[in-house]
């Protein structure tokens, strides 16, 4: 990917396909506070920088450059000299430590839960710069961490690591039990790596410095277990994004190109499997309808749409992709007061679409796009892997053969 300015042609492709541009008048889009305003630097003039902290990075414009002009990555580069030169509110501080606070609050999880549907909490965490208009997802004691760390034989040639992300480890450990169950019952033997947050909420709140610690931590875990023979796995979208593109790219870390060059995303390796004989999953037949919302950064990994497609292999399940909505959350962006507005119009806009679809629940990859879509439509949204688990029939069958 081409992060030169000086190869952006002014097309403004990227323009149309900003999601933030369309809803907020004050961001001139990405044309203008990357490739545009790198320009600026380089002849010694100031650009206006506070253009570049409403950018949600959620890299449609990196995808959409006809050209390979990485306008996210040099608004990214540009948000973290920002992070540097000046004071970094208490919000951002408490984001870009999002994994030691869920660490600490799933501890208490009952009390902690109760405590954010107090009204003066509310106004307190109103008050730190938290977005109010969400409610926010509860937490839970018996956390991914706290879960069987391997499920399946020892004897299995065929072995996974998964990498379950802080969202499912605090918020939805459920799901991330489904997820290794999923594989346990296709044979796999499946390991839950002690691990920390990917980064990703360090590098969106301005702190380079702590998401370049987290990676190092993660990237000497999983590349043992590469050494021993085990696939990494994600199924977080932006998990997955920082493990196979941000650790060997902007934050350069040593053994982040083994990490990427080992790491898949759920649906892609299961589909990868079947589409080679090697695995046969077997779905009960249903009825049902869902709109299949593609997160933005599932878009930006380019493996194309895994989990859609394997759901369409479900007998009867009537599925509807949309991939040209962005949910407006972004991660920590739009928990942001100041990004509330531009992150609850983006919302809107994609809850209408979904509902409009007829479905009766939505599928989404990402568990902040869930988190936004479910509350601003008023549908349930599920993670895809669930589908999947729930619908799997007892009958797996699994044929040994070579690495993926
Ligand atoms: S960054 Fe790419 S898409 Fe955007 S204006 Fe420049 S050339 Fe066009
Ligand atoms: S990363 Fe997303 S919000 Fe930021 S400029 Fe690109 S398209 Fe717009």
């Amino acid at each position: 990917m081409n992060l030169d300015f000086q190869h952006c042609i002014r097309c403004t492709i990227c323009l149309e396909n900003c999601p933030v541009f369309r809803v907020n008048s004050d961001f001139p889009g990405p044309k203008q506070s990357g490739p545009d305003s790198q320009r600026f630097r380089c002849d010694g003039e100031t650009p206006v920088d506070h253009w570049i902290t409403l950018c949600s990075q959620c890299r449609r414009c990196e995808i959409a450059c006809p050209y390979g002009v990485n306008p996210a990555e040099i608004i990214l580069r540009e948000q973290l000299d920002y992070g540097k030169k000046h004071y970094r509110p208490l919000v951002s501080r408490l984001f870009s430590r999002v994994y030691y606070l869920g660490n600490l609050i799933s501890l208490i999880a009952p009390v902690a839960n109760r405590l954010v549907s107090v009204k003066i909490v509310r106004r307190l965490m109103a008050f730190t710069g938290i977005s109010d208009y969400l409610k926010l997802p509860p937490y839970r004691f018996h956390a991914m961490k706290r879960s069987w760390r391997w499920k399946g034989s020892h004897k299995s040639k065929r072995k996974v690591a998964f990498f379950y992300g802080c969202y499912l480890n605090y918020n939805r450990p459920d799901i991330g039990r489904k997820i290794r169950d999923l594989f346990a019952s296709a044979g796999f033997r499946v390991v839950l790596p002690g691990q920390v947050c990917c980064g990703l909420p360090a590098l969106g709140n301005g702190d380079l410095a702590a998401a370049r610690r987290l990676a190092g931590r993660n990237v000497s875990i999983l590349e043992e277990y590469i050494d021993r023979g085990f696939d990494i796995l994600y199924s977080c979208t932006s998990c997955g994004l920082m493990l196979t593109q941000c650790y060997p790219g902007i934050l350069d870390m040593e053994g982040g190109k083994k990490i990427a060059e080992n790491t898949y995303n759920i649906h892609e390796y299961l589909l990868k499997l079947m589409d080679e004989g090697l695995l046969n999953l077997i779905f009960e037949s249903v009825t049902e309808k869902a709109a299949y919302h593609i997160p933005c950064h599932l878009k930006a990994l380019g493996i194309g749409y895994p989990g859609a497609m394997l759901l369409e292999r479900i007998p009867g399940l009537e599925i509807t992709v949309m991939d040209d909505l962005c949910c407006g959350l972004a991660g920590t962006y739009g928990l942001r007061k100041k990004n509330q507005d531009t992150s609850y119009r983006l919302g809107i806009i994609a809850a209408r679409a979904l509902r409009d679809t007829g479905a009766s629940y939505i599928i989404t990859d990402c568990a902040t796009c869930r988190l936004q879509l479910s509350q601003l439509s008023g549908m349930p949204a599920r993670d895809p892997a669930e589908i999947l688990f729930e619908s799997l029939k007892g009958s797996v069958n699994m044929k040994r053969k070579k690495k993926l």
